[in-house]
């Protein structure tokens, strides 16, 4: 097997907070049928090590063998832990690598309770962000680059697992790709940018901490505008640079989507590529979901009743129109402030919102107000809840995603396959994943969904116009469902990219 390590701050099943933890998660499973031998490292936050199967043994780099590692809270009893590092200086503390399988994926957890030991979700605690996030996953990104740098002894092995590629995710392990080049280590690496807008970006103060070399601090280095950039510094330093789908690549050029990293972007165009996400599609097959009323798009049938169920959930009344749904972060990204000056004449000509979300208050209070303002036809439910979201996309007609940037985005996958027609905004992911309907797509029968621009509430409220006047046409539209849910959004095709961009890389075969 062909062995790449992949270095995020989550992962599903272990830990998530957004669609990055889908990616990693799922990359193992899928590149396996590939020959890639995938380890994910990831921190040993609270109840990590717990899930661990088989209880995880320490295991070290070769080059740093060593005792006296410190066991976290709830750590698996083990014989003779042992250190990725002991040094007190560095990161604040010692830290240890353990291994374990967790849902099929080979987990390396990096044990360092006086960083990851903490209440709270992976980046921040009851009072907020953590003040040293900089340094908690500077830490992760070494230890990766440690690892790439000098293998792991697997226990019983003869010899250690060193990866051939090492793929950092996100600001979180964009120093991984720079600590190997500082190093002169000869792994290639790969940095993928799941949103650009979150570039790690703390004062130049925290440079010592961090170990970035002084030389480094400046603006073909990883100096940002005065302070310094996680993000920046692996897309200066990465071999090749990967985006969640070749539109969003591209946008990310323009000071609009690049948020100031543009003219890196522009710099490294050569190494930037754009592989689309895929979906779970075990999880997400409306055909043995266990939450729904299963169908199929060659018998639709039970979606009528998931409809029903869903109205009488939301307590809607009637809905003589397309029934719409949201599920979403209710953030400024997603395009939620569009909904009050869109609404009006959708709901007039018959159609119902269903909306499942939770996020800024502001956007929350303003959610709320539709469903004041359109009893019976507006629905909303604040929270996050998985099994809610699989009825919505199961019963609804069409999900709307009127996002700002969309670097991939997942729900209008599901949408498609859950034969709950996209009615998205031209961006990103979402440009690349919906066939937009059109004289053109009607004449050659591909339409998937509604696709408009620009993302402001005069295209949307057109948007919703032609959905409704797409969904009065029942043959038409009932065409347009089913040639969604024949779409292949599995994570076969992505896998694919990635381990060819591996080979390249690596120069294997
Ligand atoms: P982002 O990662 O920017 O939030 P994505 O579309 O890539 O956007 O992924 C969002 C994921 O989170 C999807 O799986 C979506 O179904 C899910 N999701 C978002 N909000 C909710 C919610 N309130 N309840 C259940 N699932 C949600």
């Amino acid at each position: 097997m062909k062995r790449v390590l992949s270095v995020a701050s989550e992962a599903v099943p272990l830990v998530k907070t957004g669609g990055l933890a889908d990616v990693v998660g799922a990359l193992p499973g899928a590149l396996a049928g590939q020959g890639w031998d995938m380890r994910v490292l990831i921190p040993a936050y609270p109840g990590v090590l717990e899930r661990l199967a088989p209880p995880p043994p320490p295991v070290t780099t070769t080059a740093v063998p060593g005792k006296g590692g410190r066991r976290g809270k709830g750590a698996p009893q083990a014989d003779a832990p042992a250190v990725l590092w002991s040094d007190p200086d560095l990161f604040g503390g010692p830290a240890r690598v353990l291994a374990g399988q967790v849902g099929g994926v080979q987990v390396l957890a990096l044990d360092a309770p006086h960083l990851y030991d903490r209440p709270g979700g992976p980046y921040s605690g009851p009072a907020g962000d953590h003040w040293d996030n900089a340094e908690r996953f500077a830490a992760l990104s070494w230890a990766a680059a440690a690892i790439a740098r000098d293998g792991l002894a697997e226990p019983g092995g003869d010899t250690p697992w060193r990866p051939q590629i090492l793929h950092a995710h996100d600001w979180q392990a964009g120093l991984a790709p720079a600590y190997l080049k500082w190093w002169g280590v000869d792994v290639p690496s790969i940095l993928t940018i799941h949103n650009m807008a979150f570039q790690g970006r703390v004062g130049p103060a925290k440079r010592a901490a961090l170990r970035l070399p002084a030389e480094g601090f400046q603006r073909d280095g990883y100096e940002f505008w005065g302070d310094i950039s996680t993000l920046k510094a692996g897309l200066m330093n990465a071999d090749a640079i990967t985006t969640v789908s070749p539109r969003y690549a591209e946008e990310l050029m323009r000071g609009e989507f690049g948020l100031g990293l543009e003219g890196v972007i522009q710099l490294r165009a050569g190494a930037v590529h754009g592989i689309l996400n895929g979906i779970d599609d075990t999880v997400w097959n409306p055909e043995t979901d266990p939450a729904i009323t299963p169908y199929s798009a060659a018998r639709l049938t039970g979606k009528a009743i998931n409809r029903k169920a869903l109205q009488a959930e939301f307590n809607l009344g009637e809905v003589p129109g397309p029934l719409l749904i949201l599920v979403s972060r209710l953030t400024p990204q997603k395009g939620i402030d569009l909904l009050p000056g869109a609404l009006d004449g959708f709901i007039a000509a018959g159609g119902g919102l269903a909306i499942l979300g939770s996020g800024d208050p502001w956007a929350e209070e303003m959610v709320q107000g539709l469903a004041a303002r359109f009893p019976g036809r507006v629905g909303v439910k604040i929270g996050y809840d998985e099994g809610l979201s699989h009825r919505m996309f199961a019963g609804g007609d069409a999900v709307l995603v009127p996002s700002r940037f969309e670097p991939c985005g997942l729900t209008q996958l599901y949408g498609l396959r859950y034969g709950c027609v996209p009615v998205v905004s031209a961006v990103g992911g979402l440009a690349d994943t919906v066939i937009g309907l059109s004289p053109a797509t009607e004449a050659a029968g591909a339409a998937t969904g509604i696709v408009f621009h620009p993302v402001d509430d005069l295209a949307l409220r057109q948007a919703l116009q032609r959905l409704t006047e797409a969904w009065a046409d029942r043959k038409g539209w009932a065409a347009m469902v089913k040639r969604g849910m024949r779409t292949d959004w599995g994570w076969a095709r992505s896998a694919a990219a990635y381990g060819a961009l591996y080979d390249r890389l690596s120069g294997q075969p």
